[in-house]
């Protein structure tokens, strides 16, 4: 095509950030991104995706890097290109709701150590969540993001994506993005989205499409088509299957055409080929969940999700029940009001139907988090919820129908004041509120010097000495998408030299790796020893998790019904209630402690 004038596609390259999140549980660390940089920078990028919830997670959590030095580090290296974050409203970058002036200080900080394009969503799509954070965006003079969470259910209507959108530019938003995060868009449903989205607003429109489905590709090609001029792809050594199109795939599509990116495609190439390098590395953070699943457009379950949900089906040694689950997340999600299924509702709806299924009976046991989603502590559902689920779950409660942060106090102060000294920056203190027992453990080890990176496992090179233990499975835990996994590995004796045979078994499919030999790699699991519950004042629990809080102590008289521990499980917190009147005779577990159904955790006589 020869035509004049053209009308170019920019291009938003993530291989920084959700790249390595979908297809590396997130552990590109920052000197492998630092080399790099010179020639990212001169491509000529829209944007360059560096930051979000689960990069910063995983930097406090297993790099031990300071987030924010990578981000001011990224911003040095990267002078002539934006950087771009994702942010989960009112969430920030943690898991619970912020009083607005933690918002509003967290979004000044992002924005002065180099964060240019706030893409800004909430799960619920409760517009409400975004209001402060965007305020702030806009305060900083940055540019704001408003995002559509897309989903496919009876009441999420093209209308309403285009009322979402008119509202979010009415809210001051530079540009409307579409966040498919499960892999759901059809190339015609995007059609029709993006065509519905160029004319009821005047801003740019984004696309981010995961390729989980096989189909983000041709979902960009049909939104540019219908109008789309902003596409998020992934440079191609950390492309595709639960990450995105390929940035050289598509800069190569449109050449020569009015599309055309004008973007190198010898010099893309080249920094494909560093990226396959650097993805060598992290070999051992690689998982077949992450490769093309078209599931999600059968059961309209994320990929991680149901590999999350088979998981801990296999501990229940229920796998063979994986399907009645499947069966039952659309039912829990109705019951819901059809939240979209990205954190953190993902886990709350997939959690709560695996507990229906498993304990046989529907709402038998609730979670935390379904309980405070049903009084409105996430937002409005977008649509209403089950009447029945919900007395079942809150009984009389009242149902809080504002916005969630207008019942908090400004908590800087005390966030600050709690932190004490071992904050040396605002930044500190912000870090300390996403997480709170891991940024204090953070800053404590950076003040005492104690920070050490988790260890790389190398899957098949020489060096240490010590052998994985043999026979008995240990388990560790590896997060992928922001999720959770529990890895058992069996050692199966003789490798020659450092080198050793061992199965690696994820969600029930025992695969044959050889690596090093480093115990640092394999925790002992801290389960074993306790014993089976048989007696009714045997306080148990039915899914596998970890301790998040022991109510009670020895000595203590309790109520039938009473709450004596809560249990985490998929990031879901859940009380757990003795059975009988009595008196604690002894505690089992304390507070961090794994634990597996059927053992005791707590006697009550
Ligand atoms: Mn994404």
């Amino acid at each position: 095509m020869n035509n004049a004038k053209t009308t170019p596609v920019k291009i938003s390259d993530v291989v920084l950030r959700d790249g390595h999140q979908s297809l590396i549980a997130t552990r590109m660390r920052t000197e492998d991104m630092l080399p790099i940089c010179a020639k990212l920078d001169a491509i000529g990028f829209h944007a360059l995706e560096v930051w979000g919830g689960a990069t910063f997670d995983a930097c406090v959590r297993f790099l031990k890097e300071d987030p924010w030095e990578r981000l001011t580090s990224l911003r040095e290296a990267l002078p002539n290109t934006p950087l771009q974050m994702l942010l989960r409203g009112q969430n920030l970058l943690g898991y619970r709701h912020y009083a607005d002036d933690v918002v509003e200080r967290f979004v000044a900080r992002a924005a002065d150590n180099g964060v240019d394009i706030f893409r800004v969503f909430d799960a619920l799509n409760d517009l409400r969540n975004l209001e402060t954070a965007m305020k702030a965006v806009k305060a900083s003079g940055k540019h704001a993001q408003g995002t559509i969470c897309y989903t496919v259910s009876p009441v999420h209507t093209l209308e309403t994506y285009l009322e979402q959108a008119r509202r979010l530019v009415d809210m001051g938003a530079d540009s409307i993005a579409i966040k498919d995060m499960a892999g759901l868009l059809t190339p015609y449903a995007t059609s029709e989205l993006v065509a519905g989205l160029v004319e009821a607003v005047e801003v740019p429109v984004h696309l981010h499409a995961h390729a989980t489905a096989g189909l983000a590709s041709l979902c960009q090609l049909k939104a540019v088509e219908a109008g789309c001029r902003h596409i998020d792809t992934c440079n191609s050594a950390f492309a595709n299957g639960t990450s995105h199109p390929s940035t050289e795939a598509m800069v190569a599509a449109f050449q020569g055409t009015p599309y055309d990116t004008g973007l190198d495609l010898v010099a893309l190439k080249e920094i494909g080929d560093y990226f396959r390098e650097v993805r060598k590395k992290y070999a051992a953070f690689e998982s077949e969940y992450t490769r093309e699943d078209v599931s999600v457009q059968i059961w309209q379950v994320p990929g991680g999700m149901m590999s999350n949900l088979a998981n801990q089906m296999k501990e229940q040694n229920a796998l063979g029940r994986i399907m009645d689950v499947f069966d039952e997340i659309p039912r829990v999600r109705a019951d819901l009001g059809y939240p979209p299924l990205v954190t953190p509702t993902s886990q709350i709806v997939g959690t709560q139907a695996a507990m229906n299924v498993l304990t046989g009976e529907r709402y038998k046991s609730i979670t935390n988090e379904v309980k405070r989603y049903l009084l409105g502590g996430y937002g409005q559902p977008p649509a209403a919820v089950d009447e029945e689920v919900r007395r079942k779950a809150i009984g009389s409660e009242p149902v809080d129908e504002g916005r969630p942060a207008d019942q908090l106090q400004p908590e800087m102060a005390r966030l600050e004041t709690e932190i004490g000294e071992l904050a040396e920056s605002e930044e500190d203190v912000l870090t300390f509120a996403m997480f709170p027992d891991l940024g204090r453990d953070f800053l404590k080890g950076r003040r005492d010097g104690t920070l050490v990176p988790e260890a790389i496992p190398a899957p098949s090179s020489g060096g240490g000495e010590r052998p994985v233990s043999e026979g008995v499975p240990t388990e560790f835990v590896i997060d992928v998408h922001g999720e959770s996994y529990e890895v058992q590995i069996t050692g199966v004796g003789s490798g020659s030299g450092s080198k050793r045979r061992v199965y690696l078994t994820l969600d029930g499919m025992p695969e044959e790796v050889v690596f090093e030999a480093k115990n640092e790699f394999v925790q002992e699991g801290k389960s074993a020893g306790r014993a089976k519950a048989s007696a009714p004042g045997h306080v148990t629990t039915s899914m596998p998790g970890n301790i998040v809080d022991v109510l009670v102590a020895e000595g203590d008289s309790v109520e039938a019904g009473q709450a004596v521990l809560i249990t985490e499980a998929m990031k879901m917190e859940t009380e757990v209630q003795s059975r009988i009147q009595g008196t604690v005779k002894a505690v089992h577990v304390a507070k961090g402690d794994r634990v597996t159904p059927g053992e005791v955790l707590v006697e009550i006589e």
